[in-house]
């Protein structure tokens, strides 16, 4: 059985997991904000059900093992039920208890990546780099009947979600352009901006710059939330140890990340230090999680200083389930919009509803996440956008190839894309 963390911090104050589990009194309150529960009309895929079969689990009273890997996997953690639920029962805390509890091996070749990111991260971006120089050849679409015959499919469907790659990653860029170094903040690079969209870094990057002078690059490792959310708390436990120590060694300016997803993880580092003999680990990671900050907490706190945009077309936000549920991010996001776009900015439908991407779970189900998408689409279609804004990374990837698609009349934006436009200021790619 993988390591499990046992204990959890809830909104109630630290619970064992069971507590937690119980604390869910089957109301069904949050059922209809659960996507998957909308989606299949199934007990065993909603918040309630989910949280019964961690109970059962734990009790010892399990008797369809496999009916509970596929309730618990089909889970997107978006945290809705949290948000909806009187009692605040953190089921996707819950769900990756049950998860680390049932979890299967997973392939060699991931672990070994995992690995690779913890121990060496210039070994993992040249990797990277050389399957980017694959992808441009054509060469790792022609691989991905091999990768799926290699039990490799989540591979296969990354490669076709994301279409275009860039030819230099942030720290590239910010090797050449070698920016005046301030003590206002520090930028935190989260994988998504740093290795996939260097624009995004690049933009968070002149958008801070402007609003708050100049900062510097933490020079951090990966958050950890991938080796989290697929059961490997000791990778994930060793890149927040690292990334702690790295902040407290760069003085006491905030830490600013630009993926919601990541912001809101890095928010939630103690939880994995609740073991007896980690008190000190706890302490420097509660300081630590009081420091980071999402950038749309950032733009917002300076949303006087926005000037109106010049992007024609009407712009909506869509929630990252991370920045939402996770961070409590509803009207922060808006506020911002609304004083970059001014008229242009709409509410669209559903907005506040997963996209389908999720982490990994757009490659690991396709065809859930896919119908999850087309109502999201629809909504942007509804609201008739030109430009749906956002802070996560699987937001940008699942929403760009859904609007590709299913409404090739709009784009998607990363809120730092959408705010440096607005300030005029660039920076790199
Ligand atoms: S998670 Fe909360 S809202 Fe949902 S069924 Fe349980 S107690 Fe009710
Ligand atoms: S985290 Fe999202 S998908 Fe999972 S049970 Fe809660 S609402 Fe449903």
């Amino acid at each position: 059985m993988a390591e499990i963390l046992g204990r959890l911090l809830t909104d109630l104050g630290e619970r064992s997991a069971y507590d937690a589990a119980s604390q869910c009194s089957r109301c069904g309150y949050c059922e209809q904000a659960c996507p998957t529960y909308v989606a299949t009309g199934r007990e065993a895929q909603s918040p309630r059900g989910r949280n019964q079969i961690v109970r059962l689990m734990l009790e010892g009273k399990l008797d369809d093992p496999a009916a509970a890997q596929e309730a618990l996997s089909t889970c997107l953690l978006c945290g809705a039920c949290t948000t909806a639920c009187y009692a605040k029962v953190p089921t996707p805390d819950i769900v990756l208890e049950g998860r680390r509890a049932l979890r299967p091996r997973t392939h060699w070749l991931v672990r070994a990546v995992g690995r690779l990111q913890v121990r060496s991260p210039r070994g993992f971006a040249r990797l990277l780099k050389l399957g980017y120089r694959l992808k441009r050849l054509g060469l790792s679409r022609a691989a991905r009947p091999l990768l799926r015959a290699l039990g490799l499919s989540t591979l296969a469907e990354m490669d076709e979600h994301v279409e275009t790659v860039p030819t230099r990653t942030f720290d590239d860029e910010h090797a050449r352009a070698r920016p005046p170094e301030g003590k206002n903040w520090l930028y935190f690079a989260p994988c998504g901006p740093r290795y996939l969209f260097p624009r995004v870094a690049a933009a968070t990057w002149a958008v801070l710059e402007r609003l708050k002078g100049p900062g510097r690059f933490l020079e951090n490792h990966c958050c950890g939330l991938l080796a989290h959310n697929y059961g490997d708390l000791e990778n994930a436990r060793e890149l927040a140890r690292r990334n702690i120590e790295t902040a407290e060694n760069s003085g006491g300016e905030p830490v600013v990340a630009d993926c919601s997803s990541c912001a809101a993880f890095l928010k939630t580092y103690p939880q994995l230090f609740l073991k007896p003999g980690d008190a000190g680990w706890l302490a420097r990671a509660v300081r630590f999680s009081a420091r980071v900050r999402d950038s749309v907490e950032v733009y917002d706190a300076a949303v006087g200083e926005l000037p109106l945009g010049t992007q024609p077309g009407a712009a909506a936000w869509h929630d990252s389930c991370r920045a939402l549920n996770g961070e409590g991010l509803k009207d922060a996001p808006r506020r911002v919009l609304r004083a970059v776009a001014g008229a242009h900015c709409r509410e669209m439908p559903g907005a506040d509803q997963c996209c389908g991407g999720a982490g990994a779970f757009a490659f690991v189900h396709p065809e859930l996440s896919d119908e999850l998408l087309r109502k999201k689409i629809s909504g942007a279609a509804a609201a008739q956008a030109r430009h749906v804004v956002t802070s996560s990374t699987s937001c940008l990837i699942q929403l760009a190839r859904g609007l590709r698609k299913y409404y090739p009349d709009a784009e998607v934006m990363h809120i730092s894309e959408y705010v440096a436009g607005a300030l005029g200021v660039r920076r790199g790619s």
